[in-house]
């Protein structure tokens, strides 16, 4: 199989930080296409406002079923009876961490990937979250990018243009891709499922914010 170089697969959630990658994505590629999960997350405004970003970017978007990720593993993004940890334990990580969701979710990216013939695979997570999900440093992510080269004998490439940067640096990459009102106001990080500038209260809405006033101010002192 022929792989584009000049082409990217942007796994897409319509949150903050893959949408700031989408833009990233379109910046550096020529040709940009998106894939959204459904994972039983429980607000599926999510993909509703992936698609409409989506749309206005001009990209194409593609959405897969992997709900089987809630019926195997346990978190409280994807069940309404557990109550959602507000704070990272000391000696782990929050419920809210998704067993093996970024494992699925770039394993098909991949392969859809494969079928479109695009090399690249942008992906938003950062090792610099709070949060400290496994899934989401950059060990596994070298690691899964030379598993998925091996299971199917390709050079895909896999980006991940947020890994060092804290959520501050991130407001200031949308702003210098021109993106900042649109990924302030149409994107969904809010646990709670409330777009925009979101509850306010939630673990991600905090760090989302924080972020956003570190960055205005740092902007504003420039
Ligand atoms: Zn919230």
């Amino acid at each position: 199989m022929i792989l584009d170089n000049s082409k990217a697969l942007v796994v897409f959630s319509g949150g903050q930080d893959s949408t700031t990658c989408l833009f990233w994505a379109l910046k550096n590629f020529k040709e940009v296409h998106t894939i959204t999960f459904l994972y039983g997350q429980k607000h599926s405004l999510e993909v509703e406002l992936a698609k409409k970003i989506a749309q206005k970017a001009g990209v194409d978007f593609h959405l897969e079923d992997v709900s089987f990720i809630s019926r195997i593993g346990t978190s409280s993004l994807t069940d309404t009876s557990i109550k959602m940890d507000q704070e990272k334990p000391a000696d782990s990580f929050p419920n809210t961490f998704v067993p093996g969701r970024n494992m699925f979710f770039l394993s098909i990216a991949a392969v859809y990937a494969r079928e479109k013939g695009i090399r690249n695979i942008v992906t938003g997570v950062s090792q610099t979250d709070y949060s400290g999900y496994p899934d989401c440093r950059d060990n596994f992510i070298k690691s899964l990018n030379v598993t998925m080269n091996l299971a199917m004998d390709e050079q895909f490439i896999l980006h991940t243009p947020l890994m060092w940067l804290d959520k501050a640096q991130t407001w200031a990459m949308a702003d210098e891709l021109g993106v900042l009102d649109l990924v302030r106001n149409e994107t969904l990080t809010c646990y709670n499922g409330i777009p925009g500038d979101g509850c306010g209260e939630c673990p991600s809405c905090k760090l989302r914010r924080q972020g956003l006033e570190e960055y205005l101010k740092s902007k504003e002192s420039k």
